[in-house]
């Protein structure tokens, strides 16, 4: 649920290890262009030599699209990658929670989001659990595998096994605000966002300082393009909020290029500009 920048690379990543997968969007648009780019990705892996054209067409062939939660009435398992807006997850799961099969596992990709909350508006709590990939999806090797309070042990083995099946690495946290991977990621993109804000340096100085000298593959401003702006705004904001301290206050120069639209390499433009 959700094809936007994860939701394609989820599709992706389970349709390359035999599953059926459905992606299923609101918009038709969204769903057309993640079509598109797993496309293009699978492109690139057969010239990379990791696949061949065979295996790449048989990929796509698992993969359907749907504007309507109709289209997974026999789903075993449901990732959620939409929006990151508890609003939109917290109506999006009770639609799921009367539409999916009384076994189903309802994953949710939140970057942020507790859990918990999450899997209070189900009647299966114990069969709600976080799963955190991460961005481009067909390259990270990482899955954070988050139990919410209410989450079972049979959940937490069962979406172990599936992470693991899809050549991943799992990694079990517990339910707290902004996990692990963005509670320590996130202070450091929004911290080189003040060093730009207050003039230390121009974008590229301050990605080559974290990339030459601490042998990041990425700068953190380069980094925020990835993720999206308007992600890293929103995971900041739940990190200030639930953790109630100010040192997670977003950056207003973060919250001025979300109010401009500049939200990274998904509109073309963030701290660099992305060209075609
Ligand atoms: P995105 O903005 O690129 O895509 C979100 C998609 O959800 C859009 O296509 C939108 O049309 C769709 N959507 C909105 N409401 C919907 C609904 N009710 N039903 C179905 N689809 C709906 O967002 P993204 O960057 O792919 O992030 C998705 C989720 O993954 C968020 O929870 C985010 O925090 C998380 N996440 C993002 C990253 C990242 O690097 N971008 C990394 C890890 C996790």
């Amino acid at each position: 649920m959700g094809a936007g920048t994860m939701g394609n690379g989820i599709a992706h990543v389970f349709a390359q290890s035999g599953w059926d997968a459905t992606l299923i969007d609101v918009s038709r648009d969204a769903l057309d262009k993640a079509v598109k780019t797993i496309e293009k990705n699978l492109e690139r892996q057969v010239k990379k030599g990791v696949g061949s054209r065979e295996q790449s067409d048989q990929t796509l062939g698992r993969i359907r699209t749907s504007t309507s939660l109709n289209g997974a009435a026999n789903a075993e398992l449901f990732v959620e990658a939409a929006t990151e807006r508890p609003e939109v997850k917290f109506d999006l799961f009770r639609q799921l929670d009367r539409a999916a099969p009384a076994a189903a596992i309802l994953a949710t990709n939140t970057s942020s989001i507790p859990i918990t909350s999450i899997a209070a508006q189900t009647k299966r709590p114990a069969q709600v659990i976080g799963m955190h990939f991460m961005n481009p999806v067909p390259l990270m090797q990482l899955v954070e595998v988050i139990r919410g309070l209410e989450t079972s042990d049979q959940t937490v083995a069962k979406t172990l096994a599936v992470a693991r099946s899809l050549g991943k690495t799992p990694v079990e946290v517990r339910d707290s605000p902004g996990f692990v991977s963005n509670r320590v990621l996130m202070p450091m993109i929004n911290e080189a966002i003040f060093c730009l804000m207050e003039g230390a340096a121009t974008p590229d100085a301050i990605d080559t300082v974290m990339k030459l000298g601490m042998n990041h593959p990425l700068g953190p401003l380069a980094l925020a393009d990835l993720i999206g702006l308007d992600v890293c705004l929103a995971i900041l904001e739940v990190l200030h909020r639930d953790l109630g301290d100010d040192k997670y206050r977003p950056c207003p120069l973060l919250r001025t290029m979300v109010a401009a639209g500049r939200l990274g390499r998904k509109t073309g433009r963030g701290f660099h500009v992305y060209g075609g």
